[in-house]
């Protein structure tokens, strides 16, 4: 993800607490989907001389492996790697519905997602008060270029012509870099990489 360079954006207390719940939620969770099929299929080769019950052991044995298996795997892509991405407006509508879905289903897990989902909240917010507003969500269309073109009068450039200043331009994917005064340096979105 980060290559090398620094830390994106500045990271708020709680979203590193939230990281930290989330990782130990998909922790907690895996065991929990181990256990319950190591369990289930103890249960199943016992039941298995009492005919038809060994079948609906077999069908909740399945229906808890893929269940547990969407969980871990929403888990981490909707609420893990967003929280690690700084989006944490976007990890906390997860984290309420793991959590939410966990608790009826998972108990532990549920609960930590939960908390993960309050503790989301909070960086949210202290994302907001750092003056990080704008980093969870890029605006890739920054007027920087047209609106110097367009200040000189009678020499009016097409808008295809690049940024005309190389500081801000990106040299990976030639795209308008964003200004982070925080940093004193350009910082490319799509690229998710200082210039
Ligand atoms: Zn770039």
């Amino acid at each position: 993800m980060y290559s090398g360079g620094g830390v994106p954006q500045p990271k708020p207390p709680s979203g590193s607490t939230a990281e930290s719940l989330a990782l130990v939620a998909l922790i907690l969770q895996g065991i929990f989907t181990l256990a319950s099929v190591f369990l289930l299929s103890i249960l199943g080769g016992i039941s298995a001389g009492f005919g038809g019950f060994g079948v609906t052991i077999a069908a909740i044995f399945l229906v808890v492996i893929i269940v547990g298996l969407a969980f871990l795997y929403a888990g981490y892509k909707f609420a893990y790697k967003k929280i690690q991405s700084g989006d944490y407006a976007g990890a906390s509508t997860w984290a309420l519905i793991l959590g939410i879905i966990g608790i009826f289903t998972f108990l532990i897990p549920g609960i930590i997602w939960i908390v993960t989902w309050v503790k989301t909240k909070d960086a949210v917010n202290e994302q907001a008060s750092m003056g990080g507003r704008a980093y969870g969500t890029p605006s890739f269309g920054l007027p920087s270029a047209p609106a110097m073109a367009g200040s000189v009068p009678g020499a009016p450039s097409p808008p295809s012509v690049p940024v005309p200043f190389s500081a801000s331009t990106c040299p990976r994917c030639q795209r308008t870099a964003t200004w982070v005064p925080q940093y004193g340096r350009y910082y490319c979105f799509p690229c998710a990489q200082y210039v």
